[in-house]
């Protein structure tokens, strides 16, 4: 019996309107590996691909591999619609006709410059060239916005049931598993609700409150003739048109999918004033620093690389610097420019370190301190706990500086520090430090919990593109009336509900 033949495509970008454009150089730093490149990464041991590609491959077994395109960008801004036109040039050119399967590893949450739905479109442009009739998986972040378009086109869509993200594998096996029933014969009907409701980012943690009483119901109702309900929270920064936080369920048929999806939206609905905020501010963040008796660690989440943050705003670390804080270390400032100068200067020379040189994002702030280099490094991290464990992060050429006291790691690349061996590659032993400053909204949880309990974890209220605070966002094209800045709206889960078939 011959293998059946799948094609892979591999397609990330949380896109905050806010941030400059994801183009090509940040897709490449990152990752964009097109046909048999992808196959190459693949092959690797251990594979070299997306945490859900691998528990797809794991699971699938032996299959004839059509690899399409990986393109990855983390979190940044829009996509730029070039480069989004060149990825479905590729899919025109590379997706054979005599398929018998696809895999889509999406985030959810991409707007490209040219398109306000691109995983929608990309799944038009698909089945445009491979028809209908060929089942086509995939697999989302919790964060994405599922689009009519998606559940029209996809006949199986599961979202990672954890955030911090720690199930992408299970999620990509899960797909293979509905892919497997696909291929036997078995058939689907979708249900998309999107809810006109927007949680706070730092309220979606899935260990504690709401949103885990949620998914643990979700996962309940995941059996027997439904298939998948997934929660996704969305992404507010994102501004999107397909904003507010959606339930898709795969079942047996539309009628079942719509009944379970109704349901859970009503469920979520009921639970809105649930998802709440809490934090602090920079003045009583710095008074933690200087009394807590236990460590802390905080995380500056609305300067979050991984929600498309910069990843350098100064004002908690200038904060820092005027009080006094000691015995503290500040990772990672996005610095390219005084990365470079670090690393051309070399470990043990004294500078005047200016922040920001080049940075033109006005929240980011600019200062200059005398700063000493106490380690630089260029390879990338092998990553051991959390978001990226088991992968490689390239970070670019990085720094540690010590200045004024305060340790502050520098890099090349923007990423958010969610992984201890982003500052363990600089020999430091995170448990010598009192206070640990971390630009990550929720995804540092995950990677620092051995050093930290929940209740050693202090969420910052400063300024950034991804402020949790909705307030202070620029929303234009999200749809209103959305809860909560529309707080007294009336809805219910039939007026924003699509079905197919
Ligand atoms: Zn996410």
């Amino acid at each position: 019996m011959s293998l059946p033949r799948i094609a892979l495509i591999h397609f990330h970008l949380e896109s905050n309107r806010a941030a400059p454009v994801s183009d090509r150089k940040e897709f490449e730093a990152q990752r964009l590996l097109i046909g048999e490149e992808l196959a190459k990464a693949a092959r690797q041991t251990p594979p070299r691909v997306s945490s859900c590609t691998k528990g797809f491959l794991s699971e699938m077994g032996d299959f004839d591999m059509v690899p399409i395109f990986s393109a990855a960008a983390g979190a940044g801004g829009m996509m730029d619609g070039a480069l989004f036109d060149e990825l479905l040039a590729e899919i025109d050119t590379r997706l054979p006709k005599d398929l018998d399967a696809i895999y889509v590893d999406a985030h959810g949450a991409c707007i490209a410059t040219n398109d306000e739905d691109p995983e929608g479109t990309l799944l038009q442009r698909i089945r445009a060239k491979c028809g209908c009739d060929i089942p086509l998986v995939m697999t989302l972040d919790l964060h994405g916005h599922v689009s009519p378009t998606m559940i029209e086109l996809a006949d199986f869509i599961s979202a990672y049931r954890t955030n911090p993200h720690i199930d992408q594998f299970e999620r990509g096996a899960e797909a293979a598993i509905a892919l497997k029933r696909l291929l036997a014969g078995e058939t689907t009907g979708r249900a998309l609700v999107r809810l006109p409701f927007i949680p706070p980012s730092t309220s979606q943690n899935t260990d504690t409150g709401p949103y885990a009483r949620l998914m643990g119901e979700a996962i309940a109702l995941s059996k027997g003739d439904v298939w998948n309900v997934s929660l996704c929270s969305g992404f507010t920064a994102g501004d999107s048109q397909k904003a507010g936080f959606n339930v898709t369920v795969t079942a047996c048929d539309s009628d079942t999918a719509k009944a379970t999806a109704t349901e859970m939206a009503a469920r979520v609905w009921q639970a809105r004033e649930e998802f709440s905020i809490n934090l602090t501010s920079i003045e009583d963040s710095i008074d933690l620093m200087k009394t807590s008796q236990t460590p802390l660690i905080f995380g500056d989440v609305a300067d979050n690389p991984g929600g498309g943050g910069r990843g350098n705003v100064l004002a908690l670390f200038e904060a820092m610097l005027e009080a006094g804080v000691q015995k503290a270390l500040v990772g990672m400032l996005f610095d390219p420019t005084l990365a470079a100068q670090a690393q051309e200067l070399g470990e043990g020379a004294e500078f005047d370190a200016s922040f920001n040189r080049e940075e033109s994002s006005p929240l980011s702030g600019k200062l200059t301190r005398k700063a000493k280099i106490l380690k630089v490094r260029s390879a990338p991290v092998e990553c051991r706990r959390g978001l990226y464990a088991g992968g490689l992060q390239n970070l670019g050429p990085c720094a540690l500086l010590d200045c004024n006291g305060i340790y502050v790691i520098v890099s090349t690349i923007r990423r958010q520090l969610c992984d201890p061996a982003f500052i363990e590659r600089f020999d430091l032993d995170i448990a010598d430090f009192k206070s640990v400053i971390v630009k990550s909204r929720g995804h540092f949880r995950a990677g620092f919990d051995e050093f930290f309990a929940p209740e050693q974890v202090i969420e910052v209220d400063g300024p950034g593109l991804t402020t949790p605070v909705l307030a202070r966002m620029q929303l234009n094209k999200t749809p209103r009336p959305i809860y909560p800045a529309d707080k007294d709206m009336q809805w219910s889960p039939e007026q924003s509900c699509w079905t197919v078939p």
